[in-house]
């Protein structure tokens, strides 16, 4: 792709009109079509970003296959990767504020949340540039007259598809370990949330980062992320976002054989055993379904709580929840955010009425809510369900919100089995003391992440990613960089 345009940094990080970013340039969708970008919390007009055809997916596959086939990017030494890298993480720490407000902005996030995620998102990137300096290959034992080494080489262009939930820090999650490996990438954010992606793209021109290694296309997932899935220049597809659009995705990528990771759905267990410091698994069974609005694939959406503090525990967490603050994103003094989209609150608000017409009872919440000042925002009340068994649908379904089902249970082997009674494997959260009962339950938990007396669920340096239909692959450990490389065997006489 030729141009003679001047890249465009991130200086000015609000803006009326976002463009898309392809060969480090700042790039118009070809038909000229934009989209238009809300902030959730007040449904106002925040941008315009282009709505892409499939033409313009071709030009950014064209750069990025450049971008690789050229092998500047790649053949850098690493420690100069590595400083690129970090070069990212200081212009993004130097614009720190400026991006938090621009998350909380497209996303309805609380400023809290997205202060997190941001630094997150900056560290991830100052992890990896430490992480692929020992991303070696081996020297291995073959009988005398051989030799044999191995090499871990980029896959190639990956194609990296992301959700609304956490703009920013899944925009990071996915390429910080592609270009620490030497890949080029084209990311496709949400339709929701295009606006931290593309200025991470930006950022990524500033830092030093070759053009058309990273290229941003934003527009509708059902055509151009499916062309960018079926596209013969992509070798790689890393997604993040429903299973059923992993299961398309990667039923649409088996055609071409193209690596695939898919970071998908959960409804994730929180146990809470008897012997379990109560202030802190409350505290943390709040945080674990309210924390990012419930819009959160690690959301622990099933509490199990032991009937022997049932009572108590179910006092403190009700008053809890009941106090949270649900206003103001931009405010440090609100709890939970808006909801991402008119859609998403109907469907929320879906789940909780077909509990109730399944027997659960509402405790808490169960309605929208209006948020004074944020009148045409989309706004729901943190919600409590019990009276809930597994098998109804609001306790097997992702609800994607802030709701909870509430469900007790005797003893461990049947709560292990309750636990895993789902399609899903994601995260599991434990609150207990018996270290020999953590270790069993840990042990027995089918999911990717097990949390222990712990509300978080994952750092950079910690791998994350699902069991069964919550995906496969990991992200944001050391082995993610393995889903962006090959290994070569390299086999001779000595
Ligand atoms: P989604 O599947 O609707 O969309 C995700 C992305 O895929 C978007 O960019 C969308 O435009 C695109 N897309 C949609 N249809 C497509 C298709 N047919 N082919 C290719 N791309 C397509 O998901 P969402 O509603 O944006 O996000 C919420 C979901 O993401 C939840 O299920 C949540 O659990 C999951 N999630 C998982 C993780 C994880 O790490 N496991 C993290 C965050 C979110």
């Amino acid at each position: 792709v030729k141009t003679t345009e001047q890249p465009i940094f991130a200086k000015e990080l609000k803006r009326e009109t976002y463009q898309m970013v392809i060969n480090g340039k700042s790039t118009q969708a070809k038909s000229g079509e934009m989209a238009t970008v809300y902030n959730p919390a007040t449904g106002e007009v925040i941008a315009e970003v282009p709505k892409a055809n499939l033409e313009d997916v071709d030009l950014a596959v064209e750069a990025a296959r450049e971008a690789f086939d050229n092998g500047k990017w790649k053949r850098y030494p690493v420690g100069k990767r590595a400083r690129v890298l970090n070069n990212i993480a200081s212009i993004m720490r130097e614009r720190f504020h400026q991006l938090v407000e621009m998350e909380v902005m497209n996303s309805g996030k609380t400023i809290s949340a997205a202060q997190g995620q941001v630094m997150q998102a900056i560290e991830d990137f100052e992890f990896y540039a430490g992480a692929i300096v020992g991303h070696c290959g081996t020297v291995n034992n073959v009988p005398g007259q051989f030799f044999n080494y191995t090499q871990k080489e980029p896959i190639g262009v990956a194609a990296q598809i992301i959700p609304w939930n956490y703009p920013m820090m899944m925009a990071a999650w996915k390429v910080a370990p592609a270009i620490a490996t030497g890949c080029s990438i084209v990311l496709k954010p949400a339709s929701f949330t295009p606006i931290t992606a593309i200025l991470l793209a930006e950022i990524c021109t500033e830092a030093g980062v070759p053009e058309g290694v990273v290229n941003v296309v934003t527009g509708p997932g059902a055509t151009i992320g499916t062309y960018l899935t079926e596209h013969k220049g992509i070798d790689k597809v890393a997604f993040t976002g429903e299973t059923n659009t992993g299961k398309d995705i990667m039923a649409k990528a088996s055609e071409t054989l193209k690596r695939v990771t898919l970071e998908l759905g959960g409804k994730s267990p929180n146990i809470v055993f008897p012997d379990a410091d109560l202030e802190a698994a409350v505290n943390g069974s709040v945080f674990g379904i309210f924390y990012n609005t419930g819009q959160s694939c690690e959301a622990r959406s099933r509490l199990f709580i032991h009937e022997d503090m049932y009572d108590e525990f179910m006092e403190s967490f009700l008053d809890k929840t009941r106090k949270l603050v649900v206003d103001d994103p931009m405010s440090e003094k609100s709890h939970v955010g808006a909801i991402i989209s008119k859609q998403q609150l109907d469907k929320i608000h879906r789940y909780v009425e077909g509990a109730k017409e399944e027997g659960a009872t509402v405790v808490t919440g169960g309605h929208p809510l209006k948020v004074e000042g944020f009148a045409e925002g989309y706004w729901y009340a943190p919600t409590v369900i019990t009276n809930v068994t597994n098998d109804m649908k609001i306790a097997q379904e992702e609800v994607f919100g802030p709701v909870v089902v509430v469900m007790t249970f005797t003893d461990e082997k049947e709560v292990i089995q309750l636990a895993n009674d789902t399609k899903y494997g994601l995260a599991a959260a434990i609150w207990a003391k018996d270290q020999g009962l953590i270790k069993r339950v840990s042990d027995r938990i089918q999911a990717g992440v097990v949390m222990v007396n712990c509300p978080f669920s994952a750092f950079p340096g910690t791998p994350f990613g699902g069991y069964k239909q919550s995906g496969f692959g990991r992200e944001l450990g050391i082995e993610t960089l393995d889903l962006y490389t090959e290994t070569k065997s390299v086999l001779s006489y000595a």
